[in-house]
């Protein structure tokens, strides 16, 4: 049984008095949520005061990026070492904005995971395919290079520090879901790509959640899928009543 795992990635939004009001309310709504992964992850700036608010919480703090050094002469950038020093236990690298707005590649993506892992840290690798891509069949062809290559030269043991988030593009902010039959087709692709590149037992183990619109009224259907194994929630992870329902959601 893999243990659900379900993440709010807040992107550039709220001051830190606002992050905070948001830990505040998600730590005391959630309390009693002891069987699932709950993860936020704020803007750089107010990591530290969300980090004071949930020192003693079930819920836990990860970064939205990260540069794959930990020190040195990269004006502007911050390193693995210094969001663990700052809180975090996951790093999420290879979001869809940072690949299509600051041209990451699947190379540079891949140096920020090794690093991630080199802290102890959970690296949680977004991968998804643009509608262009999807429309001109070259889905699974993408999915498997973003894999093979995010994944190069990490051993199966450092994957129980991996969690794949598939987050086709197109249903990225835009209100369109992948329906419950695409999203489970990906992710069992990637589970058996998984079982291809390390073997069988990574694969059951290796947590791969779903992105893309997630929302209340759609979280229960989406993890009903027996390869979906939580959600990264951009846009309703913002509203505190939203993002407790996703957490909440009734897969039985
Ligand atoms: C995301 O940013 O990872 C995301 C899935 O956003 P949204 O839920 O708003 O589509």
């Amino acid at each position: 049984m893999r243990r659900p795992f379900i993440a709010g990635n807040w992107k550039l939004h709220k001051t830190t008095a606002e992050a905070v009001a948001l830990v505040e309310a998600l730590d005391s709504g959630l309390t009693d949520v002891a069987d699932r992964d709950i993860v936020v992850a704020p803007v750089f700036t107010a990591l530290t005061s969300a980090a004071s608010v949930l020192s003693d919480s079930n819920i836990a703090l990860a970064a939205q990026n990260c540069y794959p050094e930990n020190q040195g002469a990269f004006t502007g950038e911050v390193s693995p070492a210094l969001l663990k020093d700052a809180g975090c236990r996951y790093v999420i690298v290879g979001h869809s904005e940072r690949r299509q707005l600051f041209g990451e590649t699947d190379a540079f993506i891949n140096r920020k995971v090794r690093a991630v892992l080199d802290t102890g840290m959970t690296v949680i690798l977004c991968i998804g395919e643009t509608l262009e891509e999807r429309e001109g069949d070259k889905t699974f062809e993408v999915l498997e290079r973003q894999v093979r290559e995010g994944l190069q030269d990490i051993g199966a043991a450092a994957m129980d520090g991996v969690v794949i988030a598939y987050e086709p593009v197109w249903a990225i902010g835009t209100g369109k879901t992948a329906s419950d039959a695409q999203a489970q087709q990906a992710h069992d692709f990637i589970r058996r790509l998984i079982a291809d590149l390390f073997d069988k037992q990574v694969a059951e183990r290796v947590r791969i959640v779903y992105g893309g619109s997630v929302k209340p009224g759609n979280v229960d259907g989406l993890l009903r899928q027996p390869d979906i194994d939580g959600a990264l929630v951009g846009g309703a992870s913002l509203k505190a009543e939203d993002f407790m329902r996703i957490v909440r959601f009734e897969a039985g």
